[in-house]
C-alpha cells in the first residue's frame, strides 16, 4: 500500500486508473470487476438504473472539487464556467446544497434556463457577454467570487482568474477547450490565489456524496439514454456539447 492509499487518497495513488480511459473496458454488455468496486443501489432508492449510472463518476469528481479542494463554505459565492456537462451540472447542485450562491455561464439560454431550475441565482450568456469577468464584478459589487469551478482551460482561464476575490480559489478537473492557459501570475500572488487541481475523489467521498444522492437531495440530470450501438452519435452529442447532464448507454 503506498502513502496515499494508507491515508484513503486513492485517487493520488501512483497506480490509480479509471476504466475506460486507462483500461479498456467501458463499452461493453457484460464485465467483471472486483466485487468491492461495484456500488449497490439501496432497495429505497427511487433512481432508475440509468440515472444511478449518472451519479458516481460526477458527483464524486464535484463533490471533491467544490468540498476537500476548494472548501466551498455556506453563504459563498461560487461562479461555475460552462453549464451543461455532466461534472459542471453536478457542481451546480452540490454548491446549492452546501449552501452558496452560485452563478453559471452558457452560451446557450435554453442550458441556462436548465441551470435555473436547479437553483442557479444568476446566469450569464458568455456569447452576449464575453467579457463575463466584468459581469461578475458588478453582480458581486466588486468583490468577485470565491470559488470558480473551470474545466474547460485555455478558453476561459484567464477571465475566470479575473472573476476571483482576494483568496479565491479557481478548481480544475479538465481542460476541454485546451491545456495551454495564460496565467497571471500577479494577478496568482498579489490577489493571493489558489489553484487546485482535483481529479475524481476517495471512496470516503464517494461515499459521503452517496448518501447525499440516496437522499435525494442531490438528483443526476440524465440528457438522454441510448443503445451502446448509438455510441457514435452519444459522442457527436458530447462533442458539440449539446447535452445538458450525462448520456448513458445501454446495452
Ligand atoms: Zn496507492
Amino acid at each position: 500500500m503506498c502513502e496515499f492509499c494508507a491515508l484513503g487518497e486513492e485517487s493520488l495513488c501512483s497506480t490509480y486508473g479509471i476504466l475506460g480511459e486507462h483500461h479498456p473496458g467501458g463499452y461493453r454488455e457484460f464485465m467483471a470487476i472486483d466485487a468491492s468496486k461495484a456500488i449497490p443501489i439501496p432497495r429505497d432508492s427511487r433512481l432508475t438504473f440509468e440515472e444511478a449510472a449518472a451519479v458516481p463518476l460526477t458527483f464524486m469528481t464535484a463533490w471533491r472539487m467544490l468540498k476537500t479542494r476548494a472548501r466551498l463554505q455556506v453563504g459563498q459565492d461560487v461562479l461555475i464556467i460552462g453549464i451543461g456537462g455532466g461534472v459542471a451540472v453536478a457542481a451546480l447542485q452540490i454548491a446549492k446544497a452546501i449552501g452558496a450562491r452560485v452563478f453559471v455561464t452558457s452560451s446557450s439560454n435554453d442550458k441556462l434556463e436548465k441551470a435555473r431550475q436547479l437553483g442557479a441565482d444568476f446566469l450569464i450568456n458568455h456569447t452576449e457577454t464575453p467579457d463575463y469577468h466584468r459581469e461578475i464584478w458588478k453582480l458581486t459589487e466588486r468583490r468577485g467570487v470565491d470559488v470558480v469551478v473551470d474545466s474547460v482551460g485555455e478558453a476561459t482561464w484567464a477571465r475566470s482568474l479575473r472573476s476571483l476575490r482576494n483568496s479565491g480559489r479557481l478548481v480544475t478537473c479538465g481542460a476541454t477547450s485546451g491545456p495551454n492557459a495564460e496565467t497571471n501570475v500577479n494577478l496568482v500572488f498579489w490577489k493571493q490565489l489558489e489553484i487546485l487541481g482535483s481529479t475524481m475523489a476517495s471512496r470516503s467521498e464517494l461515499e459521503s456524496v452517496l448518501q447525499l444522492v440516496w437522499d435525494g437531495q442531490l438528483k443526476p440530470v440524465v440528457d438522454r439514454i441510448l443503445r451502446l450501438s448509438s455510441a457514435k452519435e452519444a459522442h457527436e452529442i458530447l462533442e458539440r456539447g449539446d447535452q445538458f447532464g450525462k448520456i448513458v448507454l445501454t446495452p
